[in-house]
């Protein structure tokens, strides 16, 4: 692609889902603007392409704002007011009117009905095409300089040089993406991983590979990081919706204890230690012969999960309901209610990656995304300060920051 050497309307750097957005959102608001994007990579949205296990998960049913933002460990305040403008349910028939359906997963996921990532992507480069952006990739952004005339000049690695009037900073995570921001006076919250899985080895764990747990309550020790939801045993530790939300609500936390720290299980979070032996005693009153290994009374964990919490509270395998000492169901509640492993590291979630850290959230405008330091220069993604959970809040931000940006931009310019 041939960049046009003059003058740009707005120049967005970082071919990903917020630059599309910003972008198109942008000449949806006056067509006549003349709009460039540049990608360093020589794939345009990658991400969307890895997106999701291949599936790419657009955004989740969650229509409400203020219920939305909660969603977000980093940004949760400042996404409040965006969210009343642009929520999933636009983003949902955004697509839909690009001729793109969506589907609604039971858990609230929402996914292209093509289950394919492709769809996502093809859509939003036809768009951008469509509406005339001239899109450029390997074109790296080495950086951007503010002129006289309140435009910027912007050098690329292969020497060329563009102005523009405008520019959207939507570079993503990589801590590689934050000089040019930073260029521009802005700091930077350090980045560190979130979503991940953790690793833990302990014999309570052992041969249970593949075991789900459908409500576990989990908590950092000496911390009151907590979450309550479904956990899956795996090869090397502890998976699932619960610890994949602890790992980012606990994201700076667990970075700052090297990722090795106590973690605090409750596996019935229905009881409490009391409330649990009381039950257990209730199950003893009734003097039945069954062993306490192969009945567990609230009916709720796994069969091979509660047998081998009942080894690991010391009770013979023989034991039955109506031999088991008083003292034996206070340590098994005890057990049942607080067992403390050990996380001795950060494992990988393979279907969704994101960094918190970016951009400081005081030193942008949620009105109109524009930077207060840098007038002209406006931001959306992953590079801001904001991280969601897992369920398709990452892109949400990227559409909501991304959308905010392209119509302030188109308004700036037409005024
Ligand atoms: C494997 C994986 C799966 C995921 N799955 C999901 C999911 O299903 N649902 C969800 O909500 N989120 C998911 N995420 C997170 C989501 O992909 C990101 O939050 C989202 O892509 C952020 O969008 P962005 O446009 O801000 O940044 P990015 O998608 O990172 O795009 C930024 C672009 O800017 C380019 N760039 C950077 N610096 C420069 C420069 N100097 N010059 C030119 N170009 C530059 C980069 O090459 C990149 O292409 C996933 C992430 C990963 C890694």
């Amino acid at each position: 692609m041939k960049l046009n050497q003059n003058l740009y309307d707005l120049v967005v750097i970082g071919g990903g889902p917020a630059g599309f957005f910003g972008a198109i959102s942008c000449l949806e608001k006056n067509s006549n603007l003349s709009i460039c994007i540049l990608e360093r990579g020589h794939q345009l949205l990658s991400k969307v392409l890895a997106s999701g296990g291949g599936r790419c998960n657009v955004t989740y049913a969650c229509f409400e704002p203020a219920q939305l933002a909660l969603n977000y460990p980093r940004g949760s305040k400042a996404l409040r007011g965006p969210f009343t403008r642009f929520q999933p349910h636009d983003t949902i028939r955004w697509f839909e009117t690009k001729g793109v359906p969506l589907k609604t997963e039971k858990d609230g996921r929402v996914f292209p009905v093509s289950d394919s990532s492709k769809t996502i992507q093809a859509c939003l480069v036809q768009t951008a095409k469509d509406l005339d952006v001239d899109i450029s990739i390997q074109s790296e952004v080495n950086s951007i300089q503010p002129t006289q005339n309140q435009d910027f000049n912007i050098l690329l690695n292969t020497g060329t040089e563009i102005r523009t009037r405008k520019i959207l900073l939507a570079t993503g995570g990589n801590p590689q993406s934050f000089p040019l921001a930073e260029g521009l006076g802005h700091s930077i919250q350090p980045p560190v991983p979130s979503l991940f899985t953790f690793d833990i080895h302990d014999p309570l764990l052992e041969g249970l590979s593949g075991l789900s747990v459908q409500d576990a309550e989990i908590q950092l020790a000496g911390t009151k990081l907590k979450q309550r939801g479904p956990i899956l045993i795996t090869h090397w530790g502890l998976s699932g919706p619960a610890i994949l939300k602890l790992s980012a609500w606990g994201a700076r936390t667990l970075y700052e204890k090297k990722y090795q720290i106590g973690l605090l299980l409750n596996w019935l979070p229905a009881y409490n230690q009391d409330s649990l032996f009381q039950r257990l005693l209730k199950e003893k009153d009734l003097a039945n012969h069954h062993q306490i290994k192969t009945t567990d009374p609230t009916q709720t964990l796994p069969r091979r999960m509660w047998k081998r919490l009942i080894e690991a509270a010391g009770i013979p395998d023989d034991t039955t309901w109506n031999t088991v000492s008083r003292n034996q169901l206070n340590t098994l509640a005890t057990l049942l209610t607080r067992t403390e492993l050990f996380i001795q590291g950060k494992g990988e979630f393979k279907e969704e990656f994101v960094t918190c850290g970016g951009v400081n959230l005081k030193e942008v405008n949620f009105k109109t995304m524009e930077s207060k330091l840098c007038p002209g220069v406006y931001f959306a993604g992953e590079l801001l300060d904001i991280d969601g959970i897992t369920g398709g809040f990452n892109f949400q931000n990227a559409w909501t920051t991304g959308w905010i940006a392209g119509q302030a931009i188109a308004e700036s310019l037409t005024e």
